[in-house]
């Protein structure tokens, strides 16, 4: 079954889009966190990053700063917040790869914070010491 995004890329669904190249669309959010929320979404639907080539990850990535730079020269926000929700347990709803690029200002009083986990004894160093590549 086709995404919603794929959906979008082929003209069936309606979106306010404001670039596109030969890899991505970028479009407005429906449902913006911040007014100018913005969504890069890969052409291919990628459902993680581990599936995207990494030739196509840098263009994704080369789209979402022209992106940045769009919405602090039109916005002039103070900062954007650049997220990638990788899998449905990370609250993926769209299958599909897309990078989100949501405005800041000093004073918005949004709060983006996860709670902390503490580590006990070696654990940090021996989790390390497993997860170096
Ligand atoms: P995620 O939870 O990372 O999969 O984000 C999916 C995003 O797609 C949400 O922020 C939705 O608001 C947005 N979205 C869903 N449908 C549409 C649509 N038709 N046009 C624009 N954005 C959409």
């Amino acid at each position: 079954m086709k995404t919603i995004f794929e959906k979008i890329i082929a003209g069936e669904i309606p979106c306010v889009k404001i670039h596109e190249n030969s890899d991505c669309i970028v479009i407005l959010d429906i449902n913006p966190v911040k007014k100018g929320h913005s969504l890069v979404i890969s052409k291919k639907p990628y459902p993680l990053i581990s599936d995207c080539p990494n030739e196509e990850l840098t263009k994704l990535m080369e789209t979402v700063k022209l992106v940045d730079q769009k919405l602090r020269s039109v916005l002039n926000c103070d900062a954007t917040n650049v997220i990638i929700n990788n899998g449905p347990a990370a609250g993926q709803e769209v299958p599909h790869l897309h990078i989100h690029i949501i405005p800041r200002y000093k004073d918005d009083k949004l709060k983006q914070k996860f709670p902390h986990e503490a580590y006990e004894d070696d654990e940090m160093s021996n989790l390390g010491n497993k997860l170096i590549f």
